[in-house]
C-alpha cells in the first residue's frame, strides 16, 4: 500500500529537516514573544492575562509538537518496549491536546478501558497526538472529538474519530507522503509519516475511514 522510503530519499529529507525545523519553531515562538511583551505592561487586566498565558502554552507545546515530529522521523530510536497501560497513555494524549481542542470549540469524548499491552510509550504518545492534533485542526469552526478502545479476539482496538472536514481518497492515498500538507504555512506534512512508520515498527494496523465534510475515523489495532 505505502511505499517505505528508501535510504537516499531518506537521507535526503533528512538533511531538509534542519533547515525546516527552524523555520517551523520560529512560528509559535514568535507569538508567545508577542503574548510575553503584552503581558509585560501594567494595565493588563487578569483575564486577558490568563488568555495570554493560555494561549503562550498551546504555542510551546505546538513548538515542541513541531520538534518532536521532525525528531521523530529524522533519528528512529530503538524502541524500548515494556509493559504499559493503554488507557493512560490516551487519557495523557488527551490532557496535552485539551488547550488546542479548547481553543478550536472541539469537544472531546472518550471511553477508555484498561488494557496492558507490550509497546512503548513515548512512540505510541507520539502518534496519538499527531492523529487529534490533526482531527482537532480539522475542526476549525469546533466539532466532537471521540476516542475509545475495546478488545476484539486477540487484538486491542483504539477508534479516534472527528467530525470535521474529513478527506477525498486522493487525500486519504498521500497520507503519510512526506511533506504532503493542505495547511500551507501551518503545515509540516511529517506528522502522518511519523505515525506510520511508528505503528508500523510496533506491529500496529491503521485503518482510516474518511469523506469530504463527513469527518475522519483512524482505527488502530494493536496486538495484545
Ligand atoms: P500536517 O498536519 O502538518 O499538515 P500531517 O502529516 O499530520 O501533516 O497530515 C497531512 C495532511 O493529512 C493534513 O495536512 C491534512 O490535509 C490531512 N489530514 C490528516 N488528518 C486529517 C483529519 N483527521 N481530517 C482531515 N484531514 C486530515
Ligand atoms: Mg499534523
Amino acid at each position: 500500500m505505502r511505499k517505505r522510503l528508501i535510504e537516499s530519499e531518506k537521507m535526503e529529507l533528512v538533511s531538509h529537516l534542519a533547515s525546516s525545523v527552524s523555520h517551523e519553531v520560529r512560528n509559535p515562538l514568535t507569538v508567545v514573544k508577542g503574548f510575553l511583551q503584552m503581558m509585560n505592561q501594567n494595565d493588563i487586566p487578569f483575564e486577558k492575562r490568563k488568555e495570554y498565558l493560555a494561549l503562550s502554552l498551546s504555542e510551546v507545546d505546538r513548538a515542541n509538537q513541531i520538534i518532536g515530529e521532525y525528531l521523530a522521523f529524522a533519528k528512529p530510536q530503538l524502541a524500548k518496549i515494556e509493559g504499559i497501560d493503554i488507557k493512560e497513555v490516551l487519557e495523557h494524549t488527551i490532557h496535552v491536546i485539551t488547550p488546542l481542542a479548547n481553543m478550536n470549540s472541539v469537544v472531546i469524548t472518550k471511553n477508555f478501558e484498561t488494557c496492558l499491552i507490550k509497546s512503548n510509550k513515548q512512540l505510541l504518545q507520539q502518534c496519538f497526538l499527531n492523529i487529534t492534533k490533526n482531527s482537532i485542526e480539522a475542526m476549525p469552526n469546533g466539532g466532537f472529538l471521540s476516542i475509545f478502545t475495546k478488545k476484539k479476539d486477540d487484538k486491542f482496538v483504539i477508534t479516534i474519530s472527528d467530525t470535521g472536514v474529513g478527506m477525498s481518497e486522493e487525500q486519504i492515498k498521500r497520507l503519510g507522503e512526506p511533506y504532503y500538507s493542505t495547511k500551507g504555512e501551518k503545515g509540516t506534512g511529517l506528522g502522518m509519516v511519523t505515525v506510520f512508520r511508528i505503528f508500523s515498527d510496533l506491529n500496529c494496523t491503521v485503518k482510516i475511514n474518511s469523506k469530504p465534510d463527513n469527518g475522519t475515523t483512524f482505527i488502530i489495532e494493536m496486538p495484545l
